[in-house]
């Protein structure tokens, strides 16, 4: 094995039942065992953010650009700014996405639970309410 150039990613469309508004994302990285690292960069439009999940392994996040948002279940939102790293825990509920008036793009960084694991990397569960969701803008 030596130092390669990893294949062009495709840009792809978030999906409608993981995200609300327009989000695109792609991957940049996925290491095969022991390796078990996950690279996307996700660019929301204004307004567009995550449903809330959690990840098995937890999750860090980088912003490149914009302003949004995390917000872990039942805690403070924090407002995101380029630049900004946030770390959320194994197994938290949280969302992360955009504010109402403006583009954020993150890198997110995670990894797959171990072989002997059956637990799904992320698990889904329901779209943000308007309640829920700033809409006043960051
Ligand atoms: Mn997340």
């Amino acid at each position: 094995m030596s130092t390669e150039l990893q294949p062009k990613s495709a840009t792809s469309k978030g999906p409608a039942e993981w995200f609300t508004g327009d989000v695109y994302f792609n991957a940049y990285y996925a290491g095969t065992e022991p390796s078990r690292t996950r690279l996307n960069l996700v660019r929301f439009t204004p307004g567009a953010h995550t449903a809330w999940h959690r990840h098995a392994v937890g999750q860090t996040l980088h912003v490149t650009e914009g302003y949004g948002y995390v917000q872990s279940r039942g805690e403070e939102l924090i407002e995101l700014r380029p630049g900004d790293t946030v770390h959320t825990p194994a197994g938290e509920w949280h969302w992360h996405g955009a504010s109402a008036d403006d583009f954020m793009c993150h890198l997110a960084l995670w990894e797959a639970p171990g072989a002997d694991s059956d637990e799904p990397e992320t698990v889904w569960g329901e779209l943000l309410t308007p309640e829920e969701y700033p809409q006043r803008g960051w």
